[in-house]
């Protein structure tokens, strides 16, 4: 098998299986190579490449960093990144303290609505890693306040939901230079949750994130019907970005994604990372 996935969360964010167990199951699945991509940290790159090492598979270094957008979100990957950057560690650090501040005001938000949660619950769920609404969201449902991972979103702690508690985001311009300055190529991920009014629009805001840096866009997700995935890999080819993707792989949290599956029937093949590491040296 010649297939590969570049978005995949471990337990280092809101992934279920560590960074290990995760590069043990694309082994086991036939996979040539994955790219661990786990939200706003690193911490679970010098694990999951001492496994890919062992279990012989190729392990691309990334991290998909939150930056501030409004309406919807911006989600930046960052691919062949030098994890070992004191100044990446320091710049991610800033985002750390950010949620270490934000989720017990959220937990208190949660139980002035009269649920009885606490920061150790959540801390217990998220796998020792970095902690975040999707371990809250499986407290609700464990706690039986919600039925389900979604409704514990779309009731209480969503965007736009009586719990939310903001945090703080780098511009996509300073996401975008972190990962080009740890030597990395950045690709804007899943461009529809950019909640853009029309192609057009998503054009003009990919034109200037390319001046900032961007080097790809992520054309092949599970989220993208045939017409949408048509349309970003016509913007990709128009401007000269590297066409990405994966299957934002989270394990049981997200248990309807099957790791380096991105559609009905449709696989990645390792010419994107051939294409990817082309760029790289140039
Ligand atoms: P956090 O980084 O703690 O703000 O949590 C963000 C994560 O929560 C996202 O990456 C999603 O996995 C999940 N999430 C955010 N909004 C929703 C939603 N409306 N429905 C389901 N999951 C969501
Ligand atoms: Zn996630
Ligand atoms: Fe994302
Ligand atoms: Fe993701």
């Amino acid at each position: 098998m010649n297939y590969v996935d570049l978005h995949v969360h471990s337990t280092a964010s809101d992934g279920s299986l560590t960074p290990r167990e995760v590069v043990a199951q694309a082994r086991a699945q036939g996979l040539r190579a994955i790219a661990l991509t786990d939200h706003d940290t690193i911490d679970g790159l010098g694990e999951a490449l001492a496994a890919g090492a062992e279990l012989e598979l190729e392990v691309i270094p990334g991290i998909e960093i939150s930056a501030a957008h409004e309406p919807g979100s911006m989600h930046i990957l960052g691919y062949f990144i030098n994890h070992g950057s004191a100044r990446l560690d320091e710049q991610l650090r800033v985002l750390k303290q950010a949620r270490a501040d934000r989720n017990p005001q959220i937990v208190a938000n949660l139980q002035k609505l009269g649920m009885a949660i606490t920061m150790a619950e959540v801390e217990a769920v998220s796998g020792g890693g970095q902690v975040g609404r999707p371990h809250i969201a499986q407290v609700l449902v464990q706690k039986g306040y919600v039925a389900d991972f979604q409704t514990a979103f779309e009731k209480y702690i969503g965007n736009h939901g009586p719990a939310y508690v903001n945090k703080f985001r780098f511009a996509p311009r300073d996401a975008l230079a972190m990962i080009t300055e740890a030597g990395g190529l950045a690709s804007l991920a899943h461009p529809f949750t950019l909640e853009y009014s029309s192609t057009g629009h998503l054009r003009s805001i990919l034109i200037q994130l390319r001046d900032w840096g961007l080097a790809g866009l992520e054309v092949y997700y599970p989220e993208h019907a045939p017409e949408r995935q048509a349309a970003y890999k016509k913007l990709a080819l128009e401007m000269g970005l590297l066409m990405t993707g994966g299957s934002d792989f989270h394990g049981s949290i997200k248990p309807e994604i099957t790791m380096g599956r991105v559609g009905p029937n449709l696989y990645l093949p390792y010419e994107l990372v051939e294409k990817m590491k082309a760029r790289l040296v140039r």
